[in-house]
């Protein structure tokens, strides 16, 4: 299951979109100079600008303070101008990151990050979502993997994937089990799974013998070795299942192409051509 080309469609998609709603902003905030933030930013603000999104790169020092930071914030939820409000994770410790997230306006969250998109998403009627998650369904959907009442299994349960990806595939109508560090025989989950979704950032940790044959394993995983960037799931494990995302090339296209596309949702809630279900005056 092969991310770049459908990454690439969903992009052109999303440069018509852009076009036909006239100008769509985007901005980011990186708090630091955390290098793998730096990088994804990067690719973000490449990605925006290929497809027309007006995008703001806000870097801010280290030593800024919290009530700073809401400032900023703050600033962004009323700037007409911004339909997307990106505050890059993580953020230095001496920052309470949920109190910043949930200062984002939920119609520019495009992250899926604030309180009132993740309730959306677990009442089964999604605003904003985490553009990992949509990604991978949107893969699966692609290569028409069944999913009503399928078995599937999510290895992860972070609030950036594990758990979003897990409600989504619920709302598919899968039967959803969810493991993680603490699942005592994560094999017998996973040899159990029609459908495996894999977010653990353990490097190459689902081999071969853990895996039911012809399933689909989706790969979230990406980890710097020193053989380079591999993903959770061992290669090999391609000679047994019917699909398997490619690490590169698999879900981290989706993943910005995704933000492309929660930013022009964002811009459709804010014109009203979309209905955003929260009385936000
Ligand atoms: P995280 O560290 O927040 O969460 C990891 C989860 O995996 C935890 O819930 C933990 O309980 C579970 N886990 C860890 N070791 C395990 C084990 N041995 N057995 C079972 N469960 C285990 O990570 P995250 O932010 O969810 O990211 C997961 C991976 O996905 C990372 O490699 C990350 O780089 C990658 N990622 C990729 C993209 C993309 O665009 N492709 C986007 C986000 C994250």
């Amino acid at each position: 299951m092969k991310g770049a080309p459908l990454a690439e469609r969903i992009r052109a998609e999303v440069a018509d979109d852009v076009r036909e709603l006239g100008e769509v902003g985007l901005a980011t905030l990186q708090v630091g100079e955390d290098e793998a933030s730096t990088v994804y930013l990067r690719l973000k603000h490449q990605a925006a600008a290929e497809v027309e999104i007006v995008s703001v790169d806000r870097k801010l020092p280290h030593a800024i303070t919290e009530e700073e930071l809401l400032g900023l914030v703050a600033d962004l939820n009323a700037d007409e101008a911004i339909d997307g409000i990106l505050v890059q994770l993580p953020l230095p410790e001496h920052i309470d990151e949920a109190r910043v997230i949930a200062a984002v306006d939920p119609v520019k969250d495009v992250d899926g990050f604030h309180p009132f998109n993740a309730g959306q998403l677990y009442l089964g009627r999604p605003t904003h979502v985490p553009a990992t998650p949509v990604g991978v369904m949107a893969l699966l959907a692609e290569y028409r993997i069944p999913l009503d009442g399928a078995r599937a299994v999510v290895v992860g349960r972070s609030t950036i994937v594990g758990k979003p990806v897990a409600h989504l595939l619920l709302q598919a109508h899968s039967t959803v089990t969810i493991c993680h560090s603490h699942t005592d025989d994560l094999s017998r989950q996973t040899l159990d799974a029609d459908v495996l979704v894999v977010a653990a950032g353990v490097p190459e940790m689902i081999t071969a013998d853990m895996v039911k044959s012809g399933a689909a394993v989706v790969d979230v995983g990406i980890n710097r070795t020193d053989a380079g960037i591999v993903g959770d799931v061992d290669p090999a494990v391609a000679d047994r299942v019917a699909f398997l995302t490619p690490v590169p090339g698999g879900v981290g296209p989706m993943t910005i192409a995704m933000l492309l596309s929660n930013t022009v949702r964002a811009a459709r809630f804010r014109r009203g051509l979309l209905a955003f279900p929260l009385d936000r005056r």
